[in-house]
């Protein structure tokens, strides 16, 4: 592949990607066309040597590998999210404020609140539909016909807002907008707006529940003299998810003795703690399961775990221009200066000297530009996965990944060299 095509399958993977399962969804669908077999938890599983493979859980992680030609005895694994802060619509959204109808949301992850004003948002997740035999049927959704809006309040109605900043009231301030003179049902009194506009696209007898998320509907974006960076809602995380895919679909040849893996978990921004997150016993079944189908037996199992390598990989913030002081003055992290190996004494980054030195060793190897990044003294930092998977497996983690600015804001910015120099080092630590 060359430079041209992967920029253009980030952006068709970031525009098509809203929600997690969505992610997923594409996936999979590029883990299909090059040959790699579906696995179900719920089957039994036979695994050849040299086979390439994947599942989900929940339909919003998903974990792919390549077996080794041999007995796998140790494991190298990258791991990101799937997940991005967001709003996620109420499971009763609708309600009629004078002739306008209304959609209550609730918070998803940590958003800048404010970059999701004045947008045109689109709504997508999954949904439970009801046929009219009464089968149920799970279906991701698109509605990105009839945009809503969260309208910001005029200026001349909050005169010292350019003083005093923005503060929006979580409960009263979020509500979208998304029709006018819509009709209330006379006998319940209730707007069936979300079905309505449903029915129009998806084929059903009765929406039965759902997890619709809002979207920014303006796509990703090259930016800035030479296209030099990318703009897009979720950049954090699917720019490492897309990195990590891409490392792993290029390993021409499998190991002799090496698995070769890439999770990407969903729920990261809520703290991991569900039966598809990075907490939950997923990657650990897994591998037990990888070994019970290999014919290795529990000491083998824990062989391999004490062997294994993971890179976290998610994204870190680029020195602000405007913010010089929130930054660490002593490691500037810039965009366009390469990735980022993370460290933090507290531990919210899992990296030590070993790991460090071990991907700093590759990157001078492959003359991959890093840099250092860690949180000011007086800014509590940031975490992600890295230290989850460490605690749940006891492997060996560094935490890596971009810098980017205006993280969890509705569009982030990050620079495209920076991404396809992850890719290479992800690449060359999965030995592909
Ligand atoms: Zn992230």
């Amino acid at each position: 592949m060359n430079k041209q095509n992967d920029i253009d399958s980030l952006i068709a993977f970031l525009d098509r990607s809203p929600t997690a399962w969505h992610a997923v969804e594409n996936l999979r669908e590029e883990l299909r066309k090059a040959h790699f077999q579906e696995l179900h938890e719920g089957d039994s599983w036979k695994l050849t040597p040299g086979g390439r493979y994947y599942l989900t859980r929940n339909g919003s992680t998903l974990c792919a590998f390549v077996m080794p030609t041999g007995s796998p005895k140790s494991l190298r694994l990258l791991g990101s999210h799937t997940d991005s802060p967001a709003f996620k619509l109420k499971p009763q959204a609708e309600f009629l404020k004078e002739n306008m109808l209304m959609l209550g949301v609730e918070i998803y992850g940590g958003p800048l609140l404010t970059s999701w004003l004045n947008r045109d948002l689109g709504i997508a997740g999954r949904v439970v539909l009801r046929d009219k035999k009464g089968h149920l049927r799970t279906e991701l959704v698109t509605l990105d016909q009839n945009p809503v809006v969260i309208p910001q309040l005029a200026i001349h109605l909050d005169r010292t807002v350019n003083e005093d900043g923005l503060k929006l009231q979580k409960q009263e301030h979020l509500a979208a907008l998304a029709a006018l003179d819509i009709e209330a049902d006379k006998k319940s009194g209730k707007t069936h707006y979300l079905e309505t506009l449903l029915k129009e696209q998806y084929s059903f007898e009765e929406w039965v529940s759902g997890e619709l998320f809002l979207y920014p509907l303006e796509g990703a974006r090259l930016m800035g003299y030479q296209k030099q960076m990318i703009s897009s809602y979720r950049l954090d995380n699917l720019a490492s998810v897309f990195a990590s895919a891409q490392a792993l679909l290029g390993i021409k040849k499998p190991s002799k003795d090496q698995l070769q893996m890439a999770f990407f978990w969903d729920n990261e921004e809520v703290g991991s703690g569900t039966a598809q997150g990075a907490h939950s016993p997923f990657l650990m079944q897994t591998l037990e399961r990888i070994c019970l189908a290999s014919k290795i037996e529990r000491e083998g199992f824990l062989r391999l775990l004490s062997q294994g390598i993971c890179l976290s990989v998610d994204l870190a913030h680029a020195l602000h221009p405007n913010y010089n002081d929130k930054h660490e003055p002593r490691h500037p992290t810039l965009m366009n200066k390469g990735i980022v190996l993370k460290t933090n004494a507290q531990q919210r980054y899992a990296s030590d000297a070993v790991t460090t030195g071990l991907i700093a060793g590759l990157c001078k190897e492959r003359k991959i530009p890093f840099q250092y990044f860690i949180p000011r003294n007086d800014i509590p930092s940031g975490s992600t996965i890295g230290p989850i998977n460490a605690q749940v497996t006891g492997m060996t983690t560094l935490d890596l990944g971009c810098v980017e600015l205006s993280m969890h804001s509705a569009r982030e910015l990050a620079a495209v060299e920076d991404l396809m120099n992850l890719t290479k080092l992800l690449g060359a630590f999965l030995g592909g």
